[in-house]
């Protein structure tokens, strides 16, 4: 069985053409974009590194990584995305590779091949979390570095990243995020290990209302990103 919900990709495909509107429906991924970049890198430095981005939608991440001067292959199941992904890279000049393919199948293809993989807001919406979980250990080499963001699951995530961000505040549209994926640091924790994962830092990334900021901080009530090795 195939480990996606044609409903997320549905829903991620019909958005496609937002992808590089700042101030549209990917407004809070273009925010936390310059946040997330300067923290992994400042890990592992990307430069002349080979990153593996699973989920990538329209690049956002991946470009960005690509500009900082590692060689980036971006995945995803949504076509749609990938279109304007690699459309965007006219516009942009940079090299990023793209394809459409499962995690899980692109481990059976290139097993330790990446130096990094970022897997970001994308966990929550995928049926079974711990198979992408485990594809990225697969295909991450021994000492590599792999990051996932994902959302808390709790009383004050529930309120904030669904009633508040897709209701009050309206920063994305309602029916982005189911609360039942959400998945909370411990059990993504397991999973990594389970993978034969080392567990690293647990960041939060908050949203200040009142500011519009974003920020990374101690707070992984809501937002995080966790950082994993193969040993
Ligand atoms: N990682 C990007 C985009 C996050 S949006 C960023 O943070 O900027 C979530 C993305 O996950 C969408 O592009 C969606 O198409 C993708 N996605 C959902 N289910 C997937 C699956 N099973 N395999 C690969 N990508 C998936």
């Amino acid at each position: 069985m195939i480990n996606v919900d044609p409903r997320e990709i549905e829903k991620f495909s019909q958005l496609a053409h937002r992808w590089w509107d700042p101030g549209a429906e990917f407004k809070p991924l273009h925010e936390i974009n310059p946040l997330r970049l300067d923290y992994i890198d400042g890990i592992f430095g990307l430069k002349g590194k080979t990153v593996l981005d699973v989920g990538c939608g329209g690049g956002i991440l991946a470009e960005s990584m690509a500009a900082r001067g590692a060689r980036v292959l971006g995945i995803d199941l949504a076509e749609e995305s990938l279109k304007v992904a690699q459309l965007h890279l006219l516009e942009s000049g940079k090299q990023v590779d793209y394809r459409l393919v499962s995690a899980e199948e692109l481990a059976r293809e290139l097993p330790q091949h990446f130096d990094a993989i970022t897997c970001m807001e994308m966990l929550e919406h995928v049926p079974n979390p711990g198979a992408i979980v485990e594809a990225c250990a697969t295909l991450i080499k021994p000492g590599g570095h792999v990051f996932f963001a994902t959302i808390n699951r709790n009383p004050k995530s529930y309120l904030l990243a669904v009633i508040g961000a897709e209701y009050v505040l309206r920063l994305l549209p309602r029916g982005t995020h189911d609360y039942a994926r959400f998945i909370k640091p411990s059990e993504l924790g397991a999973l990594a290990r389970r993978a034969g994962m080392d567990v690293g830092h647990v960041t939060g990334m908050s949203y200040h209302p009142f500011t519009g900021v974003f920020s990374l901080g101690q707070d992984t009530d809501v937002n995080y990103i966790m950082h994993c090795t193969l040993p």
